[in-house]
């Protein structure tokens, strides 16, 4: 039921702005809250948030399913239908007033800032530093590609401060003095979807904007953001289906020697392919969401959801500007965009290498002899 709502509000509310926003890079304030509010309207905001709290209280499952619908459109858009990071659910105290509801209401917006420029992949090495001075901390550093900087309100920053590899979630507020908003580089992927630096100068944050326990950043981000990884899995099926209608409706229309390219197996094939590796990939997507729902889901269930959703969009994508020929490469079909948008998956919330790293570990785990048998 909720799925046929979001299916019909990304039709109706969400693509025909597409490409507008393909055009100007940009999407306008007032659209965005256009968006939010028709979205708060439906009850498809913040759908991942629990009901007691005002949000949609769905399910991983549920939430997984709205994911791909989702991804249908152009990310831009459909990030204004927001669904809060799950790390705000570690907001206690105070912070439940001045972060986690407004943001559930949709009255304010939040970012995630963990990356810097010399620390990606290797977020352990990350030099953002946090002093403690007295109640407060004075943090001092820079973080770059990070998403919805521009648009948010505060920020959930990780930050150094033990000697001993420690990092603190700070919240973060954009107005806080010391802390400054740089535009980022233009990306090919997502357009209308931007980043941007952040850059701490002596920036003053009282004790109480800490998110979780000082010193264990890490594990509040564990424990709640590995389903981060399930959503760009969700997008990429929602992405790879529209692109499979797109491909499949020009095989069937498009004439060559006298019959529709469709007819020929080199296309015919292709889409074979495209729609079993789809129906995998979404299957590997539910799997890891139910699990997660029941509360048994492991890291190498995101990390497989992630892997192998990301890349078979890159594959399936690259199919339907083969099948589109020429015309594929030219901005007024969509293809192109779909195209150019899947490469940016492999990359964020985790390398593909980075998800091949955690799967490894976790199988060699299980039949690594322990030391000193054998
Ligand atoms: C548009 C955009 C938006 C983003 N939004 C955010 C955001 O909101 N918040 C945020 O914190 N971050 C954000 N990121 C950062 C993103 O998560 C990182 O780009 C990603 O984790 C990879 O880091 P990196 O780009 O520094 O690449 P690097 O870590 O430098 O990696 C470069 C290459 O080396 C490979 N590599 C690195 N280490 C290993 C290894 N051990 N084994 C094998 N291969 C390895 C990588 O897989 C990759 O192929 C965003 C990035 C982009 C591009």
């Amino acid at each position: 039921m909720i799925v046929d709502t979001v299916r019909r509000f990304v039709a109706e509310e969400l693509v025909p702005h597409e490409d507008e926003v393909e055009r100007t890079d940009d999407v306008p304030e007032a659209l965005i809250r256009q968006i939010r509010q028709r979205a708060i309207d439906k009850g498809l905001y913040a759908i991942n948030m629990p009901a007691e709290l005002g949000g949609g209280g769905l399910d991983a499952l549920a939430v997984s399913l709205c994911e791909i619908e989702l991804g249908h459109t152009a990310f831009a858009l459909q990030y204004a239908v927001a669904r809060p990071s799950n790390i705000l659910r570690a907001c206690t105290g105070w912070q439940v007033s001045r972060y986690l509801l407004p943001t559930i209401r949709g009255e304010r917006v939040e970012c995630l800032a963990m990356t810097e420029p010399g620390a990606g992949s290797d977020l352990r090495s990350m030099t953002t530093r946090a002093r403690r001075e007295g109640e407060d901390f004075i943090i001092n550093g820079t973080k770059h590609f990070i998403s919805y900087a521009d648009v948010a309100d505060y920020v959930v920053l990780f930050a150094r401060t033990g000697d001993e590899g420690g990092i603190t979630s700070f919240l973060v507020d954009k107005e806080d003095p010391g802390f400054e908003v740089r535009p980022g580089g233009e990306s090919v992927s997502h357009r209308g979807f931007h980043h941007a630096e952040l850059v701490f100068t002596d920036c003053r944050v009282h004790q109480r904007h800490i998110l979780g326990e000082e010193h264990r950043g890490f594990d509040v981000a564990r424990e709640w953001l590995g389903a981060t990884r399930l959503t760009v899995a969700a997008h990429c099926v929602g992405r790879a289906r529209r692109v499979l209608s797109m491909a499949a409706g020009w095989a069937g229309t498009r004439r060559q020697f006298g019959r529709t390219i469709g007819r020929f197996q080199g296309t015919s094939f292709k889409l074979a392919d495209m729609l079993t590796e789809i129906e995998a990939a979404e299957l590997l997507v539910l799997r890891a969401a139910d699990r997660e729902a029941r509360g048994c889901a492991t890291d190498r269930d995101f990390a497989m959801a992630k892997l192998y959703a990301s890349e078979m969009l890159g594959r399936v994508t690259d199919h339907a500007v083969q099948i589109f020929g020429g015309m594929g490469l030219m901005k007024e079909f969509a293809v192109e965009r779909f195209w150019r948008d899947a490469r940016i998956e492999r990359i964020w919330d985790g390398t593909s290498e980075i998800q091949r790293h955690i799967l490894s570990r976790s199988l060699l785990r299980e039949h690594e002899t322990p030391k000193g048998a054998g």
